[in-house]
């Protein structure tokens, strides 16, 4: 064990970066443009203004301002909970007794239990700052609602978050948390929107999808005075917010004098993912520096691996607009994963440009083999992962495997997004013996695929 490198790398509260670097400033082949759903065109500044605050819509389109200021009060708020460790994970080193040096980057330590709150609290600023009542999202696993919950308490504004009716049943603590912190909640589909009346009207007893709780939150927002719509991944306005992740992994890296060979993090929409890898990617954009970035995808939802670099619908209302992504069309219905934080068909306009470029990799991992390494993380390094964290997980502990073949000392550097405290039933299925996986077949894949619409460009 060497001595010099610390379990924990930790910067001073001055050395939290006061910028968010566009990792699209790089980008020799940009993120093409969100599409208007109804006529096909580049969505215009004024036209997502009626969905997005005006701010948010600014950075979503901006692929040439390489950083972009942190107001100050979002700069304090990062301050409470901010800057995240750099993690010697010395103590699975041991374990695997492996010769690689592993790295992690927790991000579960606030209580919205994940890297969503960089965003949120950002995207709550710029509401307030407009003058806005409040805002309306959706929520799956309930991550996102909560985090954006703790962001609006924070700056006064309402809250009204659409959750996914299976999860609003079953994760009755992180309902109450988003309660707690001020929001109200609705279990979606609901009768309080036309588009739900009318999901409701067609599958009675259904218990609700992503796709159908954006509608909602999209049609709640733009029909009610002083209310806009955010979202918590995806977006390039979410990936840009993320940077903090990287930014201050960078400063951390650069304090030790190590520099990570390998890059995982697991991807859902990618906004994770996306900060994680920003500074890091920007070095390898302009030539400065090389690394190997890898994407965790499950395999139940294999977005990059399996999936269509094509324009698609954000959301299965159709109402949104639409990206151009790896996608497995906007009416794939995953299996019941238990990360639920990666069960979105579609993926970063930023990471599936990257991806198609050649620039980074993706793996898929099956849910048992994701929850192996959970536990064997849990076991040595203290920390209860989330189920979306702990595909980094498998796919790091992968990577050490393979250095102890060959007896590489590389650095191994993985991004681990949240806790996994409101996940312990997928933990009870797992020590039950319960848990199963499921890999869609290529003709689950075609019924979704078939749904692309077509567009010419
Ligand atoms: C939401 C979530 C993810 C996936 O979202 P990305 O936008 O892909 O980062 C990963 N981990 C946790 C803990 C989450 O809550």
């Amino acid at each position: 064990m060497e001595k010099n490198i610390p379990y924990k790398t930790y910067l001073s509260e001055n050395e939290i970066p006061t910028k968010w670097y566009n990792l699209r400033a790089d980008m020799k082949n940009k993120p093409a443009p969100l599409l208007n759903p109804g006529t096909l065109q580049p969505m215009t500044a004024e036209e997502l203004s009626g969905v997005f605050c005006t701010e948010l819509v600014k950075q979503e389109l901006d692929n040439d301002t390489k950083y972009f200021d942190i107001p100050e009060e979002i700069q304090n708020f990062y301050k409470m909970y901010r800057p995240s460790p750099l993690v010697r994970a010395y103590c699975l080193e041991k374990a695997l007794d492996t010769p690689a040096h592993i790295y992690y980057k927790f991000e579960g330590n606030n209580t919205s239990g994940s890297h969503k709150l960089n965003s949120a609290i950002a995207q709550a600023y710029y509401a307030k700052k407009q003058g806005l009542k409040g805002v309306t999202t959706e929520t799956g696993a309930g991550q996102w609602g909560t985090a954006l919950s703790m962001a609006c308490s924070y700056f006064g504004l309402d809250c009204k978050v659409y959750m996914v009716k299976v999860s609003y049943e079953q994760k009755p603590f992180r309902r109450e948390v988003m309660r707690t912190y001020g929001a109200s909640v609705t279990p979606s589909p609901s009768d309080t929107t036309n588009v739900g009346r009318k999901i409701l009207a067609e599958h009675p007893g259904t218990t609700g999808s992503l796709g159908c709780a954006i509608s909602e939150a999209v049609e709640a927002a733009t029909s009610t005075e002083g209310y806009r719509y955010v979202l918590g991944s995806v977006l390039n306005q979410v990936v840009l917010h993320q940077s903090i992740i990287g930014l201050e992994s960078k400063i951390a890296f650069d304090k030790i004098g190590v520099k990570p060979d390998v890059i995982i993090g697991c991807a859902g929409g990618g906004s994770n993912l996306g900060g994680l890898i920003a500074p890091f990617m920007g070095e390898k954009l302009r030539g400065e520096a090389d690394y190997r970035i890898v994407a965790v995808e499950p395999a139940s939802c294999p977005s990059f691996t399996r999936g269509k670099f094509a324009y698609d619908f954000c959301d299965t209302g159709m109402v949104c607009p639409l990206a151009k992504m790896y996608t497995l069309g906007s009416g794939f219905i995953p299996s019941p994963n238990h990360a639920g934080g990666l069960r979105y068909h579609g993926m970063s306009a930023i990471l599936s440009q990257l991806y198609d470029d050649k620039l980074m990799e993706a793996v898929s991992v099956e849910q048992t083999a994701v929850f192996d390494a959970a536990t064997q993380f849990a076991r040595v390094e203290g920390i209860l992962p989330a189920p979306e964290s702990s595909h980094a997980i498998r796919v790091a502990i992968d990577e050490a495997m393979k250095c102890k073949e060959t007896g590489e000392a590389k650095n191994i550097f993985f991004g681990l997004t949240g806790t996994g405290y409101f996940d312990m039933v997928a933990y009870q299925k797992y020590n039950d013996g319960e848990m199963t996986d499921y890999i869609p077949t290529d003709d689950d894949l075609a019924v979704g695929f078939a749904g692309l619409p077509k567009v010419d460009l």
